[in-house]
């Protein structure tokens, strides 16, 4: 072979390659997603200074470059780097990566500002149904199934889930929408036919209810949990599994969910002035076939003796339902709202 051809030969290939790298990254990009400004740990990352811009809010980087705050006139959301909590005017949210530094710089991932950033500060964006008319409450366990259970107070969560499915039923029937339940009786339901259910009577929100339960018996508090979106650990986890990589029906709902997810997070946290524990991300099974936004609720802990005497008044458990219907209200406000501008 004639050796002098070869850098030309290099040449072109190399040439073929970058031609067809651009044009595999061109069919893959999600046009909505802003241009990255680094790769860090393998994934596309957003400058923080960028996200306000994009955003239209100012930027502040503490002089330890450790604390990123967005802010604008109501609203501050704080990032700290090598943390996956961010707070929205102090309310705790869950990101999917840790805030990293580079070169003097906070970045966020690209995937967070999309599935969580935006959706929280500027829904509009959004498209996809909005409306919201039919709502199914999804009462946890139930039968066979007791879930958590305080043995010295008698209490199985069960129950309690169902008890409060029907106050958060009656308050939002009040309000005009149309209410199912996925149980209206102490019967066991497989998860996967809560999502069925909601599905088949076209629900346009999915409220599971439950309660919560850890070894340790200090931790206590409020937390709701939407689906996982693509691409994206659990908040239980921090590395990428094979399961992460699918796309789930949920999914097509990802900002809705979010959002609603954050209302009725925050409207529990000022009713109840419980522990904040966070607007978090899992994968749930009564919600892996769910064609509509959805959330789950865990309101408060049966292995907490002070929560669980709590969570056994009634009174309480009348504030829990009014707090989780004014959260859906404020969301259907906002859906009412983008929709209909001015
Ligand atoms: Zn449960």
């Amino acid at each position: 072979m004639d050796t002098t051809a070869r850098p030309f030969i290099f040449l072109l290939s190399a040439i073929q390659l970058a031609l067809f790298l651009s044009a595999f990254s061109l069919l893959s990009a999600d046009p909505s997603l802003p241009r990255p400004d680094a790769t860090l740990f393998k994934k596309p990352y957003i400058r923080l200074g960028k996200v306000a811009g994009q955003l239209d809010m100012k930027y502040q980087l503490s002089k330890d470059n450790q604390e990123g705050v967005l802010y604008s006139r109501w609203t501050r959301v704080r990032f700290k780097k090598d943390s996956r909590l961010l707070l929205l005017n102090n309310y705790k949210i869950y990101l999917g990566y840790a805030v990293a530094l580079h070169s003097g710089q906070l970045y966020l991932s690209t995937q967070d500002y999309h599935k969580t950033v935006k959706p929280l500060l500027t829904p509009q964006v959004f498209t996809g149904n909005r409306k919201l008319r039919t709502i199914v409450i999804d009462p946890g366990h139930g039968g066979k199934n007791p879930g958590c259970i305080n043995k010295s107070l008698g209490m199985l969560e069960k129950d309690f889930t169902l008890d409060l499915a029907f106050r958060l039923k009656t308050l939002l029937e009040r309000r005009g929408y149309r209410v199912f339940l996925t149980r209206e009786s102490d019967r066991t339901v497989e998860n996967q036919n809560r999502a069925f259910f909601a599905n088949k009577v076209k629900a346009d929100l999915f409220v599971c209810l439950h309660f919560n339960s850890v070894q340790s018996r200090s931790v206590k508090g409020i937390e709701t949990y939407t689906f996982t979106p693509r691409n994206q650990p659990s908040t239980a986890r921090s590395r990428l599994i094979d399961e992460d990589k699918k796309l789930f029906p949920p999914n097509a709902h990802d900002a809705w969910s979010t959002l609603v997810g954050f209302y009725v997070q925050r409207q529990l946290i000022k009713t109840m002035g419980w522990v904040d524990r966070g607007l978090k991300r899992a994968r749930f099974s009564m919600m892996i076939d769910l064609q509509c936004p959805g959330i789950l609720v865990e309101g408060g802990f049966f292995s907490n003796y002070e929560e669980a005497r709590r969570i056994k008044t009634i009174s309480q458990r009348i504030q829990l339902a009014e707090a989780i219907a004014n959260g859906i209200l404020t969301y259907h406000e906002t859906l009412n709202r983008i929709t209909n501008p001015n």
